[in-house]
């Protein structure tokens, strides 16, 4: 993480010096509040056991709880059964089940695209769509707080296909135009955006965004890892719940969140499509998910669309927190996600609510410098549609306990 040796300690021209110097997490471990790697002993839906512990889960992008729907741990164990435990290969090869091609139909028709095609991870997905489709005359319009899979994919095509990126302020659609009228009109260009940020949870401005890929001629790419079973109609995602299904080109995201699953896929026409299942590195040479994160995605969708009840019941979770943190005094922007962030401007503060937090029984998620910006310190819930009553009561009872403590609120 950190460059440079530290004093005393001599160079001898090894690419590990850098391990050996004080490093950001050394900094972090040295203040004695360390809140990464906990592992996880047993889940039991909205509780978990963490160092013998039961702690209420409220950082988990498990949105509609499927991971422990008894529905879906049934299919994933059926796949086992008769597929036994990984696909061993490639989908080119002989990595292909039945399970990714009735996945890839199901939901290309849920989020209305002709066609869609799985990967092996998020990651891989906003990765691999992206490098194949462009090349060095064409131009990528990046938001400045795009996920690290979208950056990785620009850098990429930067770095081997000296593909121009252009990356506009986060949501500022004035300074997306501006940009977008510096380059040659005749040149391909894409816009690529999260659909909801994964640290704020603020939703892109779709509307204004596809107007002007319009005007100026390109393609739009969204990311619906947070948005996919959250918003939009049945949980169809960011365009759907703006109403601009066919205005997006092509949509990507994840089964680690709602799907309850591990793996991601990307929707669109079949001709772009058919297009990145012979050029995408990241699709061809990885092997492809096992068929029980396969049945797992699989059943998990079928849950999204039979019990719509959980949506409702997610996003009721999420404004009571929301509220409940705002009417105590935090700093929590308005929102319509499952995010719910409490700004605390400091990484001292943060780690040390973090930890309060924890010792009540709370888990949630820290994010200081330099995962974002220095002076953003925050913390960020994310609701869950099986927490129940008791648990909310919880959470907001240890924040109030915590944060009156640290006379933060
Ligand atoms: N995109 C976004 C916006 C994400 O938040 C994440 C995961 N945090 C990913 C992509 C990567 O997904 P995966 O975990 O499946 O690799």
């Amino acid at each position: 993480m950190a460059h440079g040796t530290p004093e005393g300690l001599e160079y001898r021209g090894s690419i590990f010096d850098k391990c050996y110097a004080v490093t950001k997490a050394d900094q972090l471990r040295n203040t004695g509040i360390y809140p990464y790697f906990r592992a996880i002993q047993e889940s039991e839906g909205p509780e978990v056991i963490m160092e013998g512990r039961k702690i209420v889960m409220a950082g988990s992008n498990n949105y509609l709880g499927l991971t422990t729907h008894p529905k879906v741990k049934e299919a994933a164990i059926k796949a086992i059964e008769q597929y036994g435990t990984s696909s061993s290969g490639s989908r080119f090869l002989t990595g292909t089940l039945d399970l990714h091609n009735e996945l890839e139909l199901k939901l290309a028709k849920f989020i209305g695209k002709e066609a869609a095609l799985l990967f092996s991870t998020g990651y891989q997905t906003s990765q691999g769509v992206l490098f194949p489709l462009v090349g060095r005359s064409d131009y990528i319009f990046s938001d400045h707080e795009n996920h690290a899979s979208i950056v990785a994919g620009m850098l990429l095509a930067r770095g081997a296909l000296n593909t121009p990126v252009v990356r506009y302020h986060h949501n500022d659609m004035e300074d997306l135009e501006k940009r977008l009228q510096r380059v040659p009109a005749k040149a391909g260009k894409v816009i690529v955006t999260d659909g909801v940020f994964s640290t704020f949870g603020d939703i892109v401005p779709l509307n204004t965004l596809c107007s002007l890929a319009q005007k100026y001629n390109a393609q739009v790419l969204i990311d619906d890892a947070h948005s996919l079973g959250v918003l939009g109609e049945g949980g169809r995602g960011t365009a759907s719940h703006y109403g601009l299904s066919h205005e997006v080109d092509l949509v990507f995201s994840t089964f680690s969140k709602t799907l309850a699953s591990i793996g991601g896929f990307v929707g669109g026409e079949k001709r772009v499509i058919d297009y990145l299942k012979h050029e995408s590195s990241a699709f061809m040479f990885s092997c492809s998910p096992s068929a029980s994160a396969t049945a797992a995605a699989l059943a998990a969708l079928h849950v999204l669309q039979t019990e719509p009840e959980l949506i409702r019941k997610l996003h009721f979770n999420a404004n009571v927190i929301r509220k409940g943190l705002q009417q105590m005094g935090y700093d929590v922007p308005d929102g319509q996600t499952a995010i719910v962030p409490v700004l605390l401007y400091d990484d001292a503060k943060a780690c040390q609510l973090w930890q309060g937090l924890y010792d009540e029984g709370i888990f949630v998620n820290v994010f200081i410098a330099p995962a974002i910006p220095p002076g953003r310190a925050m913390l960020r819930t994310s609701l869950m549609a099986s927490l129940e009553g008791n648990h909310l009561f919880r959470i907001l009872e240890a924040y109030k306990k915590i944060g009156k403590r640290l006379r933060i609120i």
